[in-house]
């Protein structure tokens, strides 16, 4: 992780992980993507990048529930017949545990696929493909 692609061209040379994943611009790796909690900036402060047209929407919403889902539906089990709490109580932990862990993944997350978007957008400039 953390290492430039050598065939990325020079608009796109950091990793869609790392910008990502640090809520970093996909163009310089510095500014932030964001303006408080999941509101894109309009453009990079530091290179000035342009992210209104690439905004990704609702899309993350849907992985990260296909995520947490995944994460907490075990979590259940474990604490309902693992741990043996009544069901209300395992319940009530893993609906606590599935929004924080909402909260918490979606802005990467949002910011992992606007990264890809611009790196995919980047490379798709010329009008070659023809779908
Ligand atoms: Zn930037």
């Amino acid at each position: 992780m953390g290492e430039d692609n050598p065939h990325s061209p020079s608009a796109t040379r950091h990793s869609p992980f790392v910008t990502g994943l640090q809520l970093r611009c996909p163009q310089c790796g510095k500014g932030e993507v964001f303006q408080g909690y999941l509101k894109f900036r309009d453009h990079c402060r530091a290179c000035g990048a342009d992210f209104k047209a690439a905004d990704s929407g609702d899309g993350p919403a849907v992985f990260v529930i296909l995520i947490v889902g995944a994460i907490v539906a075990p979590l259940l089990i474990i604490l309902q017949y693992g741990l043996d709490l009544p069901g209300w109580l395992a319940l009530a932990i893993t609906m606590a545990a599935a929004i924080a862990l909402c909260l918490a993944c979606l802005p990467p997350f949002k910011a992992l696929l606007f990264a890809f978007q611009w790196k995919h957008k980047a490379r798709e400039a010329t009008h070659e493909d023809v779908e």
